[in-house]
């Protein structure tokens, strides 16, 4: 008897590793492997999640209207051209669903998000693996990746697991060689995380451009990851496609309601962005003082930081030893990334004791 055979493009999936919440012998200690607000979620989000209890009957907006109104009021953005999803995850998977099947090509960087590869395999394409430029992306080297089956590129920015940003005049060097049958995705999961200035022009190209998808989410800056709320914006064309694949009711009533609360609060994501900025720098420059034990910090403007160990300790044991210290971080070998830790920047009580840490792990304090 033969039993149902999946898809030989489905076996090829390396599942996707989570962080870890607890320690290989189930202690419970500082969870700094996912990236999630170490300020928690607003106030206002979570009263509004908690006032949908006594309507689990209903089935949600499948259109989604009050999130798409609020973010486009939010944004300056058209209502019409928002998707949305269980977690921009799934929104880069409709994408891939919609532009990409076998025999088509998927570029992303080398240290590139880990669903990008699963929403290439998912949909039996074939991923292209753009090489780093010392860990950042290099416009140069997705564009050398490009031939007549490329159909989408998915780029980071800031990029997760190195944190490493790609300035506006690259984004837009990279878009305008781009053929504009490809699909450009810019995943701007820490976006919020950016100055101003730092804005990378993605959502303007996604204003005006047919081939640009820029997707956003409330997982990061907004504390809502439980929630699973994920957006993106693109051509009327685009978003029309996507459409038509992705899941009818794709977050919950209280999902939506907690999101358009977090989108007003916009005191506590200013809060989540100075937070970030003071301790982010903070730990880098910590870092640096262990660049004699071989410690070396990747420039990055997300709300982690991805520590290279090129000394005597390695990451693996730093990972090891950090967990023994009440630390989870995320050592991350089935990326290619086994020389590195990403770590999340959380309170300053946990900023602060991961660098003593550290130093007690390198022996710096000897
Ligand atoms: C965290 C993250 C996401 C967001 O995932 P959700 O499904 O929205 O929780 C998307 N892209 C990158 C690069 C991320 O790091």
């Amino acid at each position: 008897m033969t039993a149902p055979q999946p898809k030989p493009w489905i076996m090829d999936i390396a599942p996707y590793v989570p962080g870890k919440s607890a320690t290989d012998d189930g202690r419970t200690v500082a969870k700094l492997s996912s990236n999630e607000n170490p300020l928690g979620t607003s106030d206002a989000a979570r009263a509004a999640f908690l006032r949908h209890a006594g309507e689990l009957e209903r089935y949600p907006d499948a259109s989604a209207t009050v999130l798409r109104e609020a973010l486009a009021a939010a944004h300056g953005l058209d209502a019409s051209r928002i998707i949305y999803g269980t977690g921009s995850d799934e929104v880069l998977h409709l994408a891939a669903g919609a532009f990409a099947g076998p025999g088509d090509e998927i570029i992303f960087v080398r240290y590139g998000f880990a669903v990008y590869e699963i929403a290439t395999r998912r949909v039996g394409a074939t991923p292209i693996i753009a090489p780093d430029k010392d860990y950042a992306t290099d416009v140069d080297a997705i564009l050398s990746c490009v031939t007549d089956k490329t159909r989408v590129v998915f780029v980071a920015n800031p990029n997760n697991p190195t944190g490493t940003y790609t300035p506006r005049h690259e984004i837009a060097r990279l878009h305008a060689a781009l053929p504009s049958d490809v699909l450009l995705v810019l995943d701007h999961a820490y976006a919020e995380y950016l100055t101003p200035d730092e804005d990378d022009g993605g959502m303007v190209l996604a204003q005006n451009a047919p081939n640009v998808l820029v997707t956003r989410t409330f997982s990061k800056i907004y504390g809502l990851a439980a929630e699973r709320v994920g957006w993106g914006y693109a051509a009327p064309a685009i978003i029309d496609a996507m459409h038509r694949i992705r899941a009818p009711f794709s977050f919950s009533i209280a999902a939506q309601d907690a999101a358009v609360a977090a989108i007003a609060d916009t005191d506590f994501v200013e809060k989540s962005r100075a937070h970030n900025t003071q301790w982010l720098g903070w730990f880098a420059d910590e870092i640096a003082k262990l660049g004699n034990a071989g410690l070396r910090a990747v420039p990055s403007k997300a709300n982690f930081q991805l520590v290279l160990f090129e000394g005597r300790v390695t990451a693996e044991q730093a990972y090891g030893a950090l967990m023994q210290h009440g630390y989870i971080v995320r050592w991350l070998p089935g990326q290619g990334l086994g020389n590195g830790l990403r770590i999340t920047i959380g309170t300053e009580d946990q900023c602060r004791g991961v660098i003593a840490a550290l130093r007690a792990i390198t022996g710096a304090d000897a």
